[in-house]
């Protein structure tokens, strides 16, 4: 709450980043009587085809995000790698929520692991990596196999690189030296299997958790979440509880997105965060009693978090641009939706490249097996193979 009380709807929201994220919020936003104002290059953006207003200027453009901030009443962010600076900076002339300072930790893996470390969270072993120097010293602590990645600008699987042995060293270092000012060696995890967990924190320090999803990634990019995640109720309950903690300790208002790896022996280690919505949390638009995008416009306004409770088992598979490419052009909706259960999320975007995310399909269905099922069975319908 700000001292005058709750942004209250009729009230502007601003975000930065007009992809599907930022879409899915100003929807949300505007259902519950909002206005929006989205800042991208791209007018016609998935974010810009439903906003009420339109800021077209690169994300970086300090003046712009300024600008953003004087014209709203709080603006937030759908993707890292906005302009913390600019971000810093604007903050003086309104709310940015979630605010610069956790915005930094999430945009480079060694501020954020170091954040994480700080305050008590487990994470998988880690080393800084400049020189080939040190990595060599970082494989003799860490072993193989490991992974190589980028500090700062990865996502999706890109900037990094599994090292099976020490003999790729010199190979994986050369390929990411140039790619991010620092480089982190990564014990490689033998995990069962990945959820995570997204918290809601507002500016009174109320926190809601949605159920932890569980996660498939295909290709470094998520494929399918499936909740409940199917791992036992106390690991649950941990991910939840580590989720709700990092959100208090790194002063969150908004979402956090927390990934984990869950080991064998049902150990938790958090993979990496993401102050905003997150594909993996997209079941909660048709499964939970608040999306995470209303729960994002309850947070940075300072109204009551919306319940979190799981009203069904829910599935979502993404819909990339691969399946344009299989159905050889619009994917078959018709026969997909045919599926019980199915909701189609389309995002808006004209070109459907393979590796892009187009849209996605939640299912829900009495049993967790049963929307699985159905839910890789409408996008096969989709991709014209059902
Ligand atoms: P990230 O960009 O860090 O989320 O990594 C993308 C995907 O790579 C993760 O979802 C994991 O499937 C895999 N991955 C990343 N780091 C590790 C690790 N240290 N051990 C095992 N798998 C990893």
């Amino acid at each position: 709450m700000t001292a005058a009380g709750p942004i209250l709807p009729g009230a502007t929201l601003g975000v930065v980043g007009g992809g599907q994220l930022g879409r899915m919020f100003a929807l949300d936003a505007r259902r519950m009587g909002y206005r929006v104002v989205v800042l991208d290059p791209d007018p016609e953006s998935p974010t810009g085809q439903v906003a009420n207003d339109r800021i077209v200027a690169p994300y970086a453009d300090a003046g712009a995000v300024r600008e953003l901030v004087e014209r709203c009443d709080v603006v937030t962010y759908e993707f890292e790698n906005v302009n913390a600076d600019a971000v810093a900076t604007a903050e003086g002339a309104g709310h940015v929520r979630p605010g610069s300072g956790v915005l930094r930790i999430a945009q480079n893996r060694l501020l954020e692991k170091g954040a994480l470390v700080e305050n008590g969270f487990p994470v998988p072993e880690y080393v800084e990596v400049d020189t080939i120097a040190d990595m060599v010293r970082g494989v003799e602590k860490i072993g193989t196999p490991a992974v190589l990645k980028t500090a700062t600008s990865g996502y999706d699987g890109k900037g990094q690189v599994v090292l099976r042995s020490a003999v790729d060293l010199r190979e994986a270092h050369a390929s990411l030296r140039g790619q991010s000012e620092a480089l982190i060696l990564e014990a490689f995890v033998p995990f069962e299997l990945e959820i995570s967990v997204i918290a809601a924190r507002g500016p009174d320090g109320d926190v809601a958790c949605f159920p932890p999803s569980e996660n498939q990634h295909v290709n470094g990019i998520l494929d399918v979440s499936i909740v409940p995640a199917r791992i036992p109720d106390e690991v649950r309950a941990a991910a939840v509880n580590m989720a709700s903690e990092i959100a208090d300790a790194l002063d969150v208002i908004g979402l956090v997105a927390v990934e984990m790896f869950v080991t064998e022996d049902g150990e938790l280690l958090v993979n990496e965060i993401a102050p905003r919505p997150h594909n993996s949390g997209h079941y909660t638009q048709d499964a939970c009693a608040t999306s995470q995008f209303e729960q994002l416009v309850r947070a940075i306004c300072g109204l009551p978090l919306g319940s979190t409770s799981l009203l069904s088992p829910v599935v979502m598979v993404n819909l990339l641009g691969d399946v344009w490419s299989a159905a050889g052009g619009a994917p078959d909706w018709e026969a997909a939706l045919g599926v019980r259960g199915a909701v189609l999320h389309l995002y808006g975007k004209s070109e459907a490249r393979i590796g892009r995310k187009m849209a996605h399909i939640n299912v829900t269905a009495p049993d967790v097996e049963t929307a699985l099922s159905r839910a890789l069975e409408a996008r096969e319908r989709a991709a014209g193979r059902g």
